[in-house]
């Protein structure tokens, strides 16, 4: 299958990992819309919100709130957005969730640097 995330975790595409168990893995996003912005994938294929099981589903919420803690704690972000597109607006049809951490003041969107942190 042609998926970019599949790629990820079977290790063909470079990724700034900052946690992985047996069931997903988080990275850091490519493209960030800010400071440490953060994708959390099931290792299995699921395309959606629809398509997803609601154990691997429950899963990424808890490593969510894992890495809000973390992102509090090592970026001293001011807050965070969970987002996760479906349909048009999904570029990659695998299910992922996005951690966007916010904050009061302007931040560098510098990913080695956010990597560094979270790692
Ligand atoms: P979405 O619109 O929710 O499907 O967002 C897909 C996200 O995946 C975008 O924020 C991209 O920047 C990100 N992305 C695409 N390819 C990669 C990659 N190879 N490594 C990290 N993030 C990626």
């Amino acid at each position: 299958m042609d998926c970019v995330f599949c790629k990820i975790i079977n290790g063909e595409i470079p990724n700034k990992k900052i946690y992985e168990d047996d069931i997903v893995l988080a990275f850091l996003d490519i493209n960030p819309d800010s400071f440490g912005h953060t994708l959390i994938i099931p290792k299995k294929h699921y395309q959606d919100l629809a398509d997803i099981d609601n154990d691997t589903l429950l899963h990424i919420m808890n490593v969510a709130k894992k890495l809000m803690l973390k992102m509090q704690d090592k970026l001293n972000c001011d807050g965070l957005t969970l987002i996760q597109n479906n349909g048009l607006i999904q570029e990659v049809k695998h299910f992922h969730l996005h951690l966007k951490p916010f904050y009061k003041n302007k931040k560098d969107k510098n990913l080695e640097e956010a990597y560094l942190l979270l790692k």
